[in-house]
């Protein structure tokens, strides 16, 4: 249930803080909740808090227990990123506690209006999908899976917005935000500079790529936010940090960064290309280009390759390597 990050962390990287592994019903499988007991100079803090489900909550429930702590003690709750694996219990545990609610302004929305804001996300798709050659069958399957992920969230309010540069106290010592848009646009990862810890969320992972999703930009009048190209750049920016482990959201810590972040851009140049290569065997639609990459996908990650290849076809865009042309409102990607 609790997993003491290791002992040699605990002793002499940042002794107070703990993962709490919780389970969740997605492919993911666990999701970690991080602990960071108080201090006189920081309040005791939850960062991320699982899946709101009933096994999750024993599991939560568990591992708090392990240090002491219940729900009730719970200071501050800090929401890495609007997925519904990291911001289960944040409504649970504010109306007990009256935890301060920290996250990205672009979390907020989803946090304090979940339903209207995950409705309105779904309406941004339709467009895109339909410009995507994306069959109706498949969108109905995306927008079931997006409800179904919608049942987890209870509204609750974000007191603290937090922003790039923006400082936070933990375990007696001055994190940093950063704001690393990405896998998400409001993605925060928290930085400990001199113990060279990161808490990375789902930013950077250790055994599965993160997938930067389609999402609508903050205000219609702007263009479709570019994801991907967020994405890369952000991993180049936390390369550059002097990391000597990473804490991420799933799966083991990080202790090579900057070669974890080559792996993974040399990764995307690489799936870029194959999709390159595909547009100039013959011109295809988003959708065939998504079957063509991925034969065995199964419709729950339908939505998450769509999203890689939309992301993938931006970046080839921006290299001036393919080319759209609109075919009866169905974009058909040309190799140039
Ligand atoms: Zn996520």
């Amino acid at each position: 249930m609790l997993t003491e990050i290791t002992p040699r962390c605990h002793e002499t990287i940042l002794k107070g803080l703990y993962a709490i592994t919780i389970p969740t019903p997605f492919p993911v499988g666990d999701v970690f909740a991080y602990l960071a007991l108080g201090s006189d100079a920081a309040p005791l803090t939850l960062i991320d808090c699982g899946v709101r489900t009933d096994e999750a909550r024993a599991a939560l429930q568990a591992g708090l227990e392990a240090c002491g702590v219940t729900f009730r003690d719970i200071e501050r709750v800090v929401i890495s990123h609007h997925h519904t694996d990291h911001l289960g219990f944040a409504a649970e545990i504010a109306a007990e506690s009256g935890a301060e609610i920290c996250a990205h302004r672009l979390c907020a929305l989803w946090l304090e209006q979940p339903e209207p804001t995950r409705r309105a996300f779904d309406a941004y798709l339709q467009p895109i999908f339909r410009e995507g050659g994306v069959p109706e069958d498949v969108i109905k399957g995306i927008e079931f899976i997006s409800a179904y992920l919608g049942s987890f969230v209870q509204p609750t309010r974000v007191t603290r917005t937090l922003a790039e540069g923006d400082q936070l106290e933990l375990l007696s010592r001055t994190w940093q935000v950063y704001h690393t848009k990405g896998h998400a646009g409001d993605l925060i990862c928290l930085y400990q500079p001199e113990a060279r810890v990161l808490l990375s969320s789902d930013h950077l992972l250790r055994d599965i790529s993160s997938n930067p999703l389609i999402e609508p930009p903050e205000s219609l009048d702007q263009p479709r936010p570019q994801r991907l190209l967020d994405y890369l750049d952000q991993l180049q920016r936390i390369a550059q940090l002097d990391i000597r482990i990473a804490y991420p959201g799933h799966g083991a810590p990080v202790t090579d960064v900057p070669q974890l972040v080559q792996t993974r851009l040399a990764m995307h140049v690489q799936r870029a290309e194959r999709l390159r290569a595909l547009c100039a065997e013959h011109p295809r639609t988003l959708y065939e280009l998504v079957l063509a990459m991925f034969p065995r996908l199964r419709q729950p990650e339908m939505f998450l390759a769509i999203s890689e290849v939309l992301g993938h076809l931006d970046l080839l865009v921006r290299d001036g390597k393919v080319m759209p042309e609109l075919c009866n409102g169905v974009a058909i990607w040309h190799a140039t």
